[in-house]
């Protein structure tokens, strides 16, 4: 991936915030506070300015200033996982224009794992991780067979922020609902999906 598609990657993902965020700030109000849209936009359109007002350079670069972006201006604990896992993200690029696939999906495990410690949770919990940890599962598995990574982005991230409507939440504000966060798509894992949504649409 050059520099430029992956600032192509956070343009698309911030239109489809733009065009998501009532549905997003609606998920949010059935288990959250309603503001997550809302909050992700805010956010994402800082992400697109601050990529625009700095010089092309590196993806490292970028991605550490969409991290930082993102930690100083989404509310919520999105903010504060989206931004620190991109800047893991950013420190697991190599220094250059461009990178290959495999160094991508080495820095999304990155992005993953530092989710998995500062959100503490996994696969099942009704958060972003239902989308991340399966996706850049499949992304590797993918890799590794040499098959065209592309079309696992395409095809499945939506599926599996679906799968959080039956789950019963364990992070966040909506764990204190309990049952009564089932029945329910988490806003979370839908942004998430969102991002691959945008993956998809810069590739080859
Ligand atoms: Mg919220």
């Amino acid at each position: 991936m050059d520099e430029s598609s992956f600032r192509q990657l956070w343009r698309s993902f911030a239109t489809l915030i733009r065009e998501h965020k009532d549905e997003l700030n609606e998920l949010d109000a059935a288990i959250g506070d309603a503001d997550h849209g809302s909050n992700m936009d805010r956010g994402l359109t800082k992400v697109v300015d601050a990529l625009e007002a700095s010089p092309e350079g590196s993806l490292r670069a970028d991605a550490k200033l969409v991290g930082m972006t993102l930690m100083g201006t989404v509310g919520g604990a999105s903010g504060a996982l989206w931004g620190s896992a991109m800047l893991k993200f950013a420190a697991a690029l190599p220094d250059a224009p461009t990178v290959s696939w495999a160094d991508f999906v080495a820095a999304l495990d990155a992005f993953v794992q530092a989710l998995a410690q500062r959100g503490k949770a996994t696969v099942g919990d009704k958060t972003m991780m239902d989308v991340f940890i399966p996706m850049v599962d499949e992304l590797q598995t993918a890799l590794t067979a040499g098959e065209p990574p592309f079309d696992t982005v395409r095809s499945h991230a939506r599926e599996y922020s679906e799968r959080t409507y039956d789950m019963v939440a364990k992070r966040g504000r909506a764990a204190y609902l309990g049952e009564r966060s089932v029945g329910h798509v988490d806003p979370g894992s839908r942004s998430s999906a969102l991002w691959f949504e945008a993956l998809g649409a810069v590739g080859p």
